[in-house]
Parts: structure tokens; sequence; C-alpha cells
């Protein structure tokens, strides 16, 4: 006899969390804090030591950017999955 073994749906690898990386240009002094902290270069330092995007892709939100800037020009927000997306476009 050959038993299904029935797939717990908790046991299912989570998707990868994405985040959506927002710099304020009217607060931001381009101290390089954020750039600095990055744990994964989300935050790159670009032309006159601003910070720029390097790659939205590879922010972990572990907030530490938005934490501590001290002009408060930082919002990391949780972007929806493409699953999440997927349902959104579905309807
Ligand atoms: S920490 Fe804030 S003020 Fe400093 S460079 Fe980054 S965004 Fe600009
Ligand atoms: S939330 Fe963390 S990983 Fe994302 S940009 Fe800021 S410091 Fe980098």
């Amino acid at each position: 006899m050959t038993e299904e073994i029935e797939k717990n749906p908790q046991e299912k690898p989570s998707e990868k969390k994405r985040f959506q990386i927002q710099i304020n240009r009217g607060y931001c002094k381009s101290c390089g804090i954020c750039y600095w902290v990055c744990p994964t270069h989300a935050i790159g330092k670009g032309k006159l030591q601003e910070p720029i995007v390097a790659s939205m892709d590879a922010c972990i939100g572990c907030g530490q950017c938005e934490r501590l800037c001290p002009d408060f020009a930082i919002n990391i927000t949780a972007r929806p999955t493409t699953d999440e997306e997927k349902v959104i476009l579905n309807g």
C-alpha cells in the first residue's frame, strides 16, 4: 500500500518579502549614514555623495537606514510578493 504524504502548507518555503525604498531628496543632506549602515548595499553612494537606490531587491527591510537617517528622509515599506501580485491582478 502506498501512502501519499500530504504536504503541510506550514512547511512550504515562504516567498521572500520585498521592500520599497523611498528617499525624500528634499530632506536628504547627503550625510551618507544610510549607505554606510545598509548591510546589503541596497542603498549606494551616488554623485556628490547622494544616496541612490542601488538594488531595491537587495533590501531586507531591516530599517537601519530609516531609523538612523537624521533627517527622516527614508521610508521603507513592504511591497507585495509575486504571489500577492497575482491575486491582485486576477481579482
Ligand atoms: S541618512 Fe538620510 S540624510 Fe543621510 S544620506 Fe541617507 S537619506 Fe540622506
Ligand atoms: S532597510 Fe536595511 S537593507 Fe533596506 S535599504 Fe535600509 S538599511 Fe538597507
